[in-house]
């Protein structure tokens, strides 16, 4: 059959899409991406990401080849744990309480770097994550929470490099086509798509088809219908171009849906934010510096421990702890200690930031119960323990005797001028999807691969339960990207 325009067709083009579509062209000749948004917009999630990548290492030698630059002086003195595989495993298993899907998760962790490298052959440059991943104590610059290494440029940086390579190796990408459904041949398999473009509804054929479109998180009715009431309120991190409509055509034609479909990647977002990402600011709205202050609700009250582990590992549960709050309202409060250890992110312009010099005048300008959030700091404060603070491990420095307690990095808070940052709930991806097997071809109801589907990225289940560490998404998308555009250039071959 020649009349298939395509030997793979990948939809999306986000970071999991272009790893497919990489990976296929070494195989195969004709390799398309389509895409939904318009050029301007292109890069689904992965164009707003900092770019962070989680991957094993055995220490800074492993990573050095894989960095455009290195300043050696500064490098002698950094102090940078090895993350070998088994700590990988061990934090997905935490974070998911042992839910994730052991096969996926090995897969993951296994390929993680050897996933890096192959990017960096197809031009993703790659560097340390020396400014928000990093603490001075005592001389040491010491990275922390297994956040180590992030692409050049972040997530903008990260797409642009994908495109060149796109571009050098003759990948088909075209913008403004929306899939909206499959094309079935004998004995069900996947044939192609169907397309909505500005031209009209197209039939593109391919002989097999990479699922990367990203999750349902930008649909609001998908939202509440999965994720519960109050979820259609929240706003979105990233693009507003994933919907879902692709994710939806793969279980009408039969794809197992996979993984915890009521949970979300969810963070605190500056409360002033648009309703959608912002290109320009990325990353930059996200509110990460928790640990090293207090959080409050309207009511002027605490409702969550700040220091209960790293922020990599407590991040993408706080956007939804803070939807759970009156108004789905939040203020991240610290004094002088605190606003040292801020991460950049704080600093932009246009920040939504009120500052006072003490805690009554704070509430006031915040329209807060000045009498409880005076009651809530100083209740805090005497609840502090006495061991010394250190940002780069799990000091146990904390507040007990108080609901909730802090369990690490709890310093007082009674250094003026105090600084409250209002923050809301945005969500950043979904968790639920589609099941895939070891070659990321997708399953149906009865464990048995779909002929010519197969999928990597957010549109895949199974991987995360209630929570995530930081810099997985975009390895889970390149390893099981990788594997995706390999099994769908070896289906494309067997169909001869
Ligand atoms: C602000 C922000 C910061 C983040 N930071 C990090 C980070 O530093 N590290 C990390 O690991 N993760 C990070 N994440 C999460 C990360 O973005 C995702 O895990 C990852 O990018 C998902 O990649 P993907 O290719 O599956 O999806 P996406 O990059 O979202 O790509 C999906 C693509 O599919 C397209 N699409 C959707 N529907 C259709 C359709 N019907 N037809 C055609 N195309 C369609 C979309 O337009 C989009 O381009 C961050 C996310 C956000 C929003």
């Amino acid at each position: 059959m020649n009349d298939f325009e395509y030997d793979v067709l990948v939809v999306g083009a986000g970071n999991a899409a272009f790893s497919a579509a990489h990976a296929a062209r070494e195989e195969v000749a004709r390799v398309g991406v389509l895409e939904k948004a318009p050029a301007a917009e292109l890069g689904g999630n992965s164009y707003f990401t900092l770019g962070s990548f989680r991957a094993t290492y055995g220490g800074l030698d492993d990573l050095r080849p894989l960095l455009d630059e290195l300043d050696e002086r500064e490098a002698a003195s950094y102090d940078l744990d090895p993350y070998p595989a088994e700590s990988f495993a061990a934090d997905m298993l935490r974070l998911t309480r042992g839910r994730t899907d052991p096969t996926l998760m090995r897969i993951l962790v296994e390929n993680s770097f050897s996933t890096l490298q192959w990017l960096r052959r197809h031009g993703i440059r790659f560097k340390l994550q020396s400014d928000n991943q990093v603490f001075e104590v005592d001389g040491r610059k010491k990275f922390w929470g297994g956040g180590t290494i992030a692409t050049v440029g972040g997530g903008i940086g990260l797409i642009e490099q994908h495109l060149n390579a796109a571009k050098s190796t003759g990948i088909d990408v075209r913008t403004e086509h929306q899939m909206t459904g499959f094309l079935i041949g004998p004995g069900g398999a996947v044939e192609g798509v169907v397309c909505r473009t500005p031209q009209g509804e197209r039939q593109i054929r391919a002989r097999a088809v990479v699922l990367a479109a990203g999750g349902f998180e930008a649909d609001a009715r998908l939202r509440a219908t999965y994720l519960g009431p109050g979820w259609d309120t929240a706003k979105v991190r990233g693009s507003r171009y994933n919907t879902g409509e692709a994710l939806m055509s793969a279980l009408d034609i039969g794809a197992q849906a996979y993984g915890n479909w009521s949970g979300a990647h969810a963070v605190a977002w500056d409360i002033n934010a648009g309703q959608y990402g912002n290109r320009v600011l990325t990353n930059k709205l996200q509110r990460h510096s928790y640990p090293f202050g207090i959080t409050v609700n309207v009511e002027g009250s605490r409702f969550v421990d700040e220091g209960a582990d790293f922020r990599n590992y407590t991040y993408a549960k706080m956007g939804a702890a803070i939807l759970r709050q009156t108004g789905g309202l939040a203020y991240q409060i610290f004094d002088q200690r605190g606003a040292g250890l801020l991460r950049t992110d704080y600093g932009h312009d246009g920040a939504s930031r009120v500052e006072a010099a003490t805690i009554r005048e704070l509430a006031e300008l915040l329209d807060l119960n000045a009498d409880r959030l005076e009651r809530t700091v100083a209740a805090y404060n005497a609840a502090v323990g006495d061991r010394p603070f250190n940002p780069t491990i799990l000091d146990g420095l904390a507040a007990t005797g108080i609901e909730p307690p802090k369990s690490n990095w709890a310093q007082p808070i009674d250094q003026p001028p105090f600084i409250a940052y209002p923050v809301g709930c945005a969500i950043t991806f979904t968790y639920g999807g589609v099941r895939v097997d070891a070659d990321a071809r997708v399953l149906d109801q009865g464990d048995q691969p779909i002929p010519g589907l197969h999928a990597a990225g957010e549109v895949v289940g199974g991987l995360f339960y209630d929570n995530y560490p930081g810099g997985s998404g975009l390895m889970s998308g390149a390893v099981f990207g990788y594997r995706a555009g390999k099994s769908a250039a070896r289906h494309s071959r067997d169909r001869g």
